[in-house]
């Protein structure tokens, strides 16, 4: 009587990469060769503080993280998607270093979403802002605070230095 070579060894499954997929992205091109735990890591925890931002900044009913994918000098890059229909970008990047603490990466994505997203600076909702020819000023026109007018300095300050 023949066994078939099937039935004493026991079934395995696919082998599957050792790639930590957000959406579609693929982070390790080796395939589990030379895994990295700590970019891995940082990767996932760099999404969550994405979220996490655009929460804080209450304006997840229009924008949302696509992805988080490495530059080959070692820089992330975390990707955006604003639906809102008055929006300047569609779609944007927003460049942390891998050295930077959660603290660092977590003040330069609140900077750079009120930048983006035109965040009013004195009430924090969404509004529209213009630069005014030949001046370093901003006119905004903010639905809950009128228009005004503010320095770029002045502008740059408060979205830096806002929690
Ligand atoms: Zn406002």
């Amino acid at each position: 009587m023949q066994i078939s070579r099937e039935s004493q060894t026991p079934r395995v499954g696919p082998r599957i990469p050792h790639c930590l997929v957000i959406g579609q992205l693929c982070y390790f091109r080796d395939h589990g060769q030379r895994v990295n735990i700590m970019i891995r890591i940082e990767a996932l925890q760099l999404q969550r503080l994405a979220a996490e931002t655009l929460r804080h900044l209450s304006v997840v009913d229009t924008v949302q993280v696509t992805e988080v994918r490495e530059l080959t000098d070692g820089m992330w890059m975390v990707g955006f998607e604003d639906r809102a229909p008055y929006t300047r970008f569609p779609g944007f990047e927003i460049g942390i270093q891998q050295d930077w603490s959660p603290e660092h990466a977590a003040q330069e994505l609140r900077f750079e979403l009120r930048n983006k997203l035109w965040i009013c600076p004195l009430c924090q909702r969404r509004a529209q802002m213009r630069r005014i020819v030949d001046l370093e000023m901003f006119r905004i026109e903010c639905e809950h605070c009128g228009r005004f007018e503010m320095d770029a300095e002045r502008l740059e300050h408060l979205r830096r230095s806002l929690e």
